[in-house]
């Protein structure tokens, strides 16, 4: 199977402009920017959605959310974010690859 264009990133494949990665995840700006802040917060394991996740997956998940935080420290959200997963077809989900959007940086 052809490889998601989010794969490609963490693969270093096509560029991307990454603020923060570790040994499970990368997280980069989102291309077409909803809010004045929109990361894209992606695990290295690929993950097709929210729906595929499994319980050996929990360490994972906590993990994501630990650099969301972390993240949302470091571009001075101070005033709240939204944290955003698409999930499937009808979730509005366009890239197979499971992610969480981090928005912020004005009043959503
Ligand atoms: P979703 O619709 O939840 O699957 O979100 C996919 C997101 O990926 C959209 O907000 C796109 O703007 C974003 N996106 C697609 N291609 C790229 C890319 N090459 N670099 C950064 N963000 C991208």
């Amino acid at each position: 199977m052809a490889k998601t264009i989010f794969k490609q990133i963490i693969d270093k494949e096509i560029p991307a402009q990454i603020v923060y990665e570790d040994d499970l995840c990368v997280v980069f700006h989102d291309v077409h920017p909803q809010a004045p802040v929109h990361l894209l917060v992606v695990p290295k394991k690929e993950i097709v959605s929210f729906n595929e996740l499994t319980a050996e997956d929990t360490p994972l998940l906590g993990h994501l959310f630990a650099v969301i935080q972390k993240l949302a420290k470091e571009f001075h959200l101070d005033n709240g974010y939204r944290i955003v997963n698409n999930c499937g077809k009808d979730g509005g989900q366009s890239v197979a690859h499971l992610h969480f959007h981090l928005l912020g940086g004005c009043q959503l």
